[in-house]
This record gives structure tokens, sequence and C-alpha cells, in this order.
């Protein structure tokens, strides 16, 4: 089979890292240029950058803080009558209020249907204030920093585990060129040495990092084919772009809660504990149900690619069991309302409701590919 991946470059910065120029057989079929698939264009649609809205994040929290703050402080420093006479004024207004707050309420749901997208891959609406360019723009920097921060734990292009994991991503790649989230990508890997980290991910311009301890893990080739799937998948439904346009919106969420929770406790600890148990709140009713499903979307994807390339998609229970075992003792990974990822068991139930679609789609594209070859 025709390697999906060609080196081209050895001697750059990031020396250890092979790159691979993607192979856009597709594009190269059709005699079309990379821009020219449509894949990469990019609308404006964030005012501002992703990455300095991250810088301005505790920025804001501060402005939040002291907001509520100083508000507290000089509603306390009002004599009665002067209290009692903002209270009558308000009341007066209510109306004003009301329709004030009703029209913002509406802009935020203008805004917030307006950025409505459909994902290619699994037709599910999402929210999206991130454009292409901008998260390929911050995957870089997220690139150089990790590659940065693991300098001296990058394993060299000899090493045999790149040779497994050129085998395996290659493989899962090929059999999956269709889609355009695959051919119009550079997709590269990079193998970290840390022989106690069970983890590998995949960047959303398609750098895949994979860390020893991971590869160990992973006895077959089909457990690191159903792995790889699982992480590539995130990187094929955009689920970086998915997460960075939440997070803003959880942001926002947890701006007005500071400022709340300083205006009207009647104390900085109490507020502290307020603004303590409304975050937890948010975090255990928005941000982890909303991960542990594109959690459970790219196990679900991810199988479907493994299916596709031939890999044996029963390696995922057996991946799951293994993973299940080695975190019986670990109290917070069974306590799933508290995590970002789905238990071990949970996973386990849900490929296991999955599995005999995946098998029948494995069988149906072995025959295919059994077919073109004759
Ligand atoms: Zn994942």
């Amino acid at each position: 089979m025709l390697g999906f991946f060609r080196c081209v470059r050895s001697a750059t910065r990031f020396s250890q890292v092979p790159r691979f120029p993607l192979i856009t057989q597709r594009a190269f079929e059709k005699g079309t240029k990379i821009s020219e698939c449509g894949f990469h264009t990019t609308s404006p649609r964030a005012a501002i950058p992703p990455v300095v809205l991250i810088i301005l994040r505790p920025a804001l929290r501060v402005v939040a803080f002291f907001a509520g703050r100083n508000f507290r402080k000089w509603w306390r420093s009002l004599p009665k009558d002067k209290r009692e006479h903002y209270w009558s004024r308000i009341k007066e207004k209510k109306w004003k209020i009301l329709v004030g707050g009703a029209v913002t309420s509406a802009m935020a749901y203008w805004f917030y249907m307006s950025h409505l997208e459909v994902e290619p891959i699994t037709g599910r609406e999402r929210f999206s204030i991130v454009s292409t360019k901008q998260i390929q723009d911050l995957s870089q920097l997220e690139f150089q920093a990790i590659c940065t921060e693991y300098a001296s734990r990058i394993e060299p292009i000899k090493h045999p585990y790149y040779a497994r994991m050129k085998r395996v991503a290659d493989r899962l790649l090929h059999a999956n060129k269709h889609l355009p989230q695959i051919y119009t990508k550079t997709w590269t890997i990079t193998v970290l040495d840390d022989p106690r980290n069970m983890n590998a991910f995949v960047l959303p311009n398609g750098n895949i990092f994979v860390f020893t301890g991971m590869l160990d893990f992973c006895t077959t080739d089909d457990e690191l084919g159903v792995v790889l799937g699982h992480e590539i998948s995130h990187c094929l439904l955009g689920h970086a772009a998915e997460n960075v346009s939440r997070e803003h919106l959880l942001e926002a969420i947890k701006l007005v809660l500071i400022a709340l929770a300083w205006a009207f406790l009647p104390s900085d600890i109490l507020s502290l504990l307020g603004y303590g148990v409304g975050a937890g709140a948010v975090n255990a009713t928005l941000r982890y149900p909303y991960s542990r499903n594109l959690e459970n979307e790219a196990d679900q994807v991810g199988i479907h690619l493994a299916a596709k390339a031939c890999f044996d998609v029963r390696a995922a229970l057996a991946f799951w069991d293994k993973m299940d075992i080695i975190h019986e003792l670990d109290l917070l990974a069974s306590q799933e309302w508290l995590s970002t990822h789905p238990s071990h068991k949970t996973r386990v139930a849900k490929i296991e409701e999955q599995l005999p679609d995946a098998i029948s789609f494995r069988k149906y594209c072995k025959v295919r590919s059994i077919l073109k070859d004759c």
C-alpha cells in the first residue's frame, strides 16, 4: 500500500520530529490544488482572535471582581435614605429595565443562533465562533509549545516506535482518505519518551503526538488503531474549535458569576464560596457533560475509521477493559460527573452497543478491498 506519509525535511528547528507533506491523492487525481478544495476557506466569525481572548481572560476576571466588590462597597457607604431613593427609582423604571433585559437576551440568543453550524461528518449542529484560520494558528502555536516543552524527550526518527506509529496512522488515514478533513491536512508524528504516560493526542492541524507509555500499553496494532482512530476523530470533527467556542461562552457566564458574587454577598469569604459553588455547578452541568459527549462522539467516529482501515475493532473493548483495571483504585476516575471524560465502564458499555455495526462495516470494507485487489 502506498504510504500516506512522506518525509520532506530533516534539518529543522524540530529536527527530531518527522514532518510529512500531505499526499493529497484525491486532489492530485483531480488535478486541483488544495486551496481550490474549498475546505480552507475562512469566515471572519470572531472579531477578536481566540489567542487574544485567552490572554484577556485573567484580566477580565480581575475587572469583574473589582466591579462587583466596588459596587458592594459603594452601596454600603450610602446613607439609608439614599438607598431607598435608588430602590424607588428602580421600581419606577422596572418596565424599562425588563425591556432592556429582554432585548439583551434576544441579542444574545440571536448571536448564538447565528453562529450555529452543521458538522459535516456527524450532521450535528454546534456553536462556533472560531474560524479555520484562527484554529490553525492556535494549533501551530501549541505544536511549537509542546515541541519546546518536550524537546529533550522527543524520540529520534530511527526509533522503532516511529515505524509502528507510521504503519498504523498510515493505514487509518489511507483507508479514510476520501474525507476532506484528512486530505487537506499535513500530518506529522511525534513520539514522546515517557513510559508512565499512557496518552496520545492530535492537534487540529494534524500533528499526532503519542507517549511511549501508550505505545507500550497498546499490545497490538488493533488497539493502537482504535486509540489513534479516536484521537484523529477529535481532529476531523473540529472538537478543538468547538471547545474554544464553548469556553468563551462559559467564561462569559463565570464573569457574570464573579461580579454578582462580590456585589451581593456580604463578605469576601462568602463571595469566594458563592463563586466556587456557582463555578462548580457550571462545570458539572455544562462543561463536563458537553466534554463527555464529544468524547463519546470521537469514540463512535474513531471506531468507524478503524473499521474502514480493517482493524479488529473488538480491540476497543480490550483496551478500555485494561484501562478500567489499572484505574480501579482511582476514585476520581470513577466519578464521571466530575470528569471531562466518560468513565471507562461507560465507554465499554457504549462501545459494546456500537460494535455490531462497526464489525459489519469492517466486513463490508474488507470485502470491498479484496474485490478491488482482484
Ligand atoms: Zn478523547
